[in-house]
């Protein structure tokens, strides 16, 4: 087995920022030498998340609204009394959708559903510049 890391940087707007990265982590994996296996996509950062969404313009709203409703903006977090910071809604969020996802891909080719995009969410309440990893194993 071999492994390849890759990684790639993405500007975000923070808040909630949906944003579709399918087409670099396609490039990731077929920049690699490796044919078949896994690509573990993850993001460094305590306020983000990646996972597999409909990128479409209807679900780029609805899911911060969701997140909204679990996770409000302007509730009350203990997080903030630590550091003095503003982003405690953005940490929950973060960990609850996760930092990572596993894709399967065969011939170089990401196995995905037609209407599934891969995104990095950005909670944070502020821009922000992330970095992705993508860590290539296989043969
Ligand atoms: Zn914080």
């Amino acid at each position: 087995m071999t492994v390849d890391t890759k990684m790639f940087s993405v500007s975000s707007a923070g808040n909630t920022d949906i944003i579709d990265i399918t087409g670099d982590v396609q490039d990731a994996v077929c920049g690699s030498k490796i044919k078949s296996g896994i690509a573990v996509v993850f993001v460094a950062g305590s306020t983000a998340a990646v996972s597999t969404v409909e990128f479409e313009p209807g679900l780029v709203k609805d899911i911060p609204r969701a997140l909204e409703k679990i996770a409000p903006r302007n509730s009350d977090y203990e997080h903030h009394k630590t550091w003095g910071c503003d982003n405690g809604s953005s940490h929950v969020r973060s960990t609850l959708v996760g930092p990572s996802i596993t894709l399967p891909f065969k011939d170089k080719k990401l196995i995905l559903g037609t209407w599934q995009q891969i995104c990095l969410l950005d909670f944070d309440t502020r821009a922000r510049e992330r970095e992705v990893v993508v860590q290539v194993m296989g043969d």
